[in-house]
C-alpha cells in the first residue's frame, strides 16, 4: 500500500513517515502544496495524508482540485487543534477522515487503515482468503493459524492483493503500489515476489491472468 504525505514540518514528517514504514507502507512525501498536489494528481495512491497549512498551495485547494479532477483516493486531513471550521472546510473539500494535531501516531495508522480498507471495500481489519489471514492491524500473515514470514516487499504485495480480491491485478498495478516515486522500477520482479509468496504459502491462492496479471482469490470446494 502506497500513501502519499503532504506536511511541511520537517520534524514531524520525518516521525509520519518512519512510522508508516514501520508499519508496511510505501510513502512517498511532499513538504509543499505544489509537490503534493502533483504527485497526487498523478501517482495512484492508496491513501493520502493532507496538512492543511502548507506552502504555495494550501491543502484544501488541492483537495478540491483533486476531487474536481476525479481523484477518488481517500484523503485524511490534519488539521489544527480548536479549529472547527478547518474540519468543517475539509471534509466539505472531498476529505474523508480528519485528524486533529498533536495525534498519536498509533491513531493515525488505525485511521488509515480504516480508511484503506473502506476504499477496498473491506470491512474487517483481518483480510482473509480461505486458510490465509492477513492482519492489517500487526503486519502478520497466517496459514491455517501458523505465521508465516514475509519480506517487506512481499507483504506489500500480498497486502495490495488481499485488500483487492477476485480482481485482476496488472504488474504495472502492483509495481505502482509497491515501490515509491523516486525507486528504481522494474515490473519483472514483481513475477519473482509473487512465486516467493505462493512457494512460501502453499495453498493455490493467486493465479495468473495470462496477458492481464494476477488474480488473489480463495476457490471454495464447490468449484
Ligand atoms: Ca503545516
Amino acid at each position: 500500500m502506497r500513501i502519499l504525505l503532504v506536511e511541511d514540518d520537517a520534524d514531524l514528517s520525518r516521525q509520519m513517515q518512519n512510522g508508516l514504514k514501520i508499519a508496511g507502507y510505501t510513502v512517498d512525501h511532499a513538504d509543499n502544496g505544489e509537490d503534493g498536489h502533483f504527485l497526487g494528481d498523478t501517482e495512484p495512491y492508496d491513501a493520502a495524508i493532507l496538512d492543511l497549512g502548507l506552502p504555495i498551495m494550501d491543502g484544501a485547494s488541492i483537495l478540491k482540485k483533486w476531487r474536481r479532477d476525479g481523484r477518488k483516493m481517500p484523503v485524511m486531513i490534519l488539521t489544527a487543534r480548536d479549529s472547527w471550521t478547518e474540519k468543517v472546510e475539509g471534509l466539505d473539500a472531498g476529505a474523508d477522515d480528519y485528524l486533529t494535531k498533536p495525534f498519536v501516531m498509533e491513531e493515525l495508522l488505525a485511521r488509515l487503515r480504516a480508511l484503506i480498507r473502506r476504499s477496498a471495500g473491506q470491512t474487517s481489519p483481518l483480510l482473509e482468503a480461505g486458510p490465509v489471514i492477513l492482519d492489517t492491524r500487526n503486519g502478520k500473515v497466517a496459514l491455517n493459524g501458523t505465521a508465516i514470514k514475509l519480506t517487506a516487499l512481499e507483504f506489500k504485495l500480498l497486502s495490495y492483493m488481499m485488500h483487492h480480491q477476485s480482481k485482476i491485478v496488472s504488474r504495472t498495478e502492483l509495481t505502482e503500489h509497491i515501490y515509491a516515486q523516486d525507486f528504481d522500477r522494474d515490473s519483472n520482479t514483481i513475477e519473482v515476489f509473487v512465486n516467493r509468496i505462493r512457494r512460501k504459502l502453499d495453498v493455490p491462492l493467486i493465479t495468473t491472468v495470462r496477458g492481464l496479471g494476477y488474480r488473489l482469490e480463495w476457490e471454495d470446494a464447490k468449484d
